[in-house]
């Protein structure tokens, strides 16, 4: 196996859009990277081009010790795993997964014994000898990646490989897919749009926006501690939710002062704070660090707020509380044993340990 290393990487189509730009990643051997990012970010291009399918524009990428950039697909020892499966359709599974042995010129033995085993490990050894029309999507894909395994190569590529499948067989083949990077224990790079995928596969993020990487860190680090606004927003289920307001100072104290409410800051985050009183600045707290009050034994009238409740989502073992104050709305992720009614006023309690303060200029984070 081996580490990957991307370099000033950047790509422009011919039609002058930028697709990626100045891209440096330093993947680790058999370490588990996610490119995460909205539709058009740049993903895509990125995986492509460590892949041999489009050339950079400027830029150089290692493969171990070796430079890939005039090195054609074929020879980079890579493989990679499509949304669409990409099988041949006239093959049996067998066949399909044997196919790039083959062309390699591997014996019948060493390519029935990696077919096997590769099967064997994905759970697809009954399906050999049928074909891809005779499969779900979730068999189909399980095929796709039995093929790229059978190789052994240096480097594994993901193209949102599961946006195909229904919303039960993507968690399960999320789960095989984690599973399959513990066995067998190599280096992956795996693009999607899905911050869950995101978070549970990646050792490590690379957050992408309009073609940079802007943060790439653990999934706990992306999450506790966003770098920007737009890194915040984009992790997290449903999203964080932002406020527009001052910091004023009162006594000794300071106060996130909404213009609705005011809730008081924790004196930890004061040092950061301390150029921001009397100006705007942005407030970020996730669904769920605001709690029902009935639910939260330190609410003090400096944490909690009244809202309205516009509606509830009754989710099972939590309701959504979509909320209002007369100048923002917001979600709360709340414990279902009780359920506010609709119209009704409510009270809810922020987690102060946990909110941010964002630059409303610049959208970096404050604290
Ligand atoms: P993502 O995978 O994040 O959705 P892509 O890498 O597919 O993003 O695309 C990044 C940008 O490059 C988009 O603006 C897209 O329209 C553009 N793009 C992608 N492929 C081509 C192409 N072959 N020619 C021109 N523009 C392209």
């Amino acid at each position: 196996m081996a580490q990957l290393n991307i370099k000033n990487l950047s790509k422009v189509y011919s039609g002058g859009v930028t697709a990626v730009s100045d891209v440096s990643l330093a993947v680790e051997n058999k370490e588990f990277v996610v490119l995460l990012g909205p539709s058009g970010c740049g993903k895509s291009t990125a995986l492509r081009m460590v892949a041999g399918l489009e050339f950079p524009t400027k830029g150089d990428i290692y493969i171990g010790d070796r430079l890939v950039n005039n090195v054609p697909a074929k020879d980079r020892d890579i493989a990679m795993v499509f949304q669409n499966y990409a099988l041949y359709p006239h093959m049996k599974v067998y066949d399909n997964m044997s196919f790039a042995l083959k062309l390699r010129g591997y014996s019948k033995r060493d390519i029935d014994k990696r077919v096997k085993d590769a099967a064997e490990i994905l759970g697809v050894t009954r399906l050999l000898e049928r074909k891809p029309w005779e499969l779900s999507g979730g068999e189909r894909q399980r095929v796709a990646v039995g093929r790229a395994i059978v190789r052994k190569p240096l480097v594994f590529l993901f193209d949102e490989p599961l946006s195909n499948l229904d919303a039960k067989m993507r968690v399960q083949m999320r789960t095989e897919i984690h599973k399959l990077h513990l066995k067998i224990q190599a280096t992956m790079i795996y693009v999607t749009h899905d911050q869950t995928e995101a978070m549970t596969l990646g050792d490590r993020i690379a957050v992408m926006k309009d073609g940079k990487i802007l943060q790439l860190d653990t999934p706990l680090n992306v999450y506790d501690r966003p770098i920007n606004k737009f890194v915040a927003g984009f992790i997290g289920s449903p999203p964080m939710n932002f406020m527009e307001g001052r910091i004023i100072k009162k006594d000794s104290s300071l106060y996130f002062d909404e213009g609705k409410f005011k809730v008081k800051i924790l004196a930890q985050m004061y040092d950061k704070l301390t150029d921001c009183i009397d100006k705007k600045i942005i407030f970020g707290v996730r669904p769920e660090d605001i709690y029902d009050k009935l639910f939260a034994s330190y609410a003090t009238a400096e944490n909690t707020l009244i809202a309205l409740c516009d509606v509830v989502e009754t989710m099972g073992a939590q309701n959504y509380l979509y909320l209002s104050t007369s100048k923002h709305t917001f979600v709360a992720v709340t414990d279902s044993s009780n359920k506010p009614s609709t119209g009704n006023m409510v009270e809810v309690v922020f987690d102060m340990k946990k909110i941010h303060f964002f630059d409303p200029a610049t959208e970096k984070i404050i604290v």
